[in-house]
């Protein structure tokens, strides 16, 4: 039985991830969305509301399970006996991010595999942080992301009025 890991922070999960992980899972027995849930970085949603909205997404798909982790991705991997690792590739930098991360994993856990899916042409701009700061000045993010999410980050955004302090709006203010 082949069960693979795609692991993300997924803040907030959008259509390129959605479309990684349903061409994945056709791939494998079993995909477990893993959502990183100790930050480095700033959050904009929790780790419940994130695997919330994945779960959502994913509620009627049987070979797809969410579940959040922390610490190193390949222990993860390890830990629940999965041998492969999925990542999505959009444009060359991400190339070179991820040619980085999977040689490092290689080192620490030669057993996992690294299996990295080219983005959708449809989706090849998308990412959290563009949704994020189109729906933070008010845009419309419907074509990129399901419904509950648009409806979440609404909400998120109505709470912390104008000046909210997490997203620095500057690439399509200016
Ligand atoms: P991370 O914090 O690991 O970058 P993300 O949630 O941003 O997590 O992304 C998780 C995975 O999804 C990464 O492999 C990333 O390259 C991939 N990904 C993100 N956006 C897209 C997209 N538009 N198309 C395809 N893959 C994507």
């Amino acid at each position: 039985m082949i069960r693979a890991v795609f692991p993300g922070s997924f803040d907030p999960i959008h259509n390129g991830h959605i479309d990684i992980a349903k061409r994945s899972v056709k791939l494998v027995d079993e995909l477990v969305i893993a959502v990183y849930d100790k930050p480095l970085k700033n959050f904009l949603l929790s780790p419940d509301e994130r695997i919330g909205l994945v779960q959502g997404i994913f509620k009627d798909h049987p070979k797809v399970k969410v579940v959040g982790y922390s610490g190193l991705t390949v222990k993860f991997c390890e830990k629940i006996g999965a041998q492969v690792m999925i990542r999505g590739l959009r444009v060359f930098s991400d190339f070179e991010y991820e040619f980085r991360m999977a040689l490092a994993n290689h080192r620490l856990t030669p057993d996992v595999e690294v299996l990295a899916l080219i983005t959708n042409e449809e989706h090849s701009f998308l990412s959290s942080s563009t949704v994020r700061e189109i729906a933070s000045l008010g845009g419309d993010i419907s074509t990129m992301v399901p419904r509950s999410v648009e409806e979440m980050l609404k909400n998120k955004f109505y709470d912390l009025g104008e000046n909210n302090p997490i997203i620095p709006t500057h690439t399509f203010r200016d």
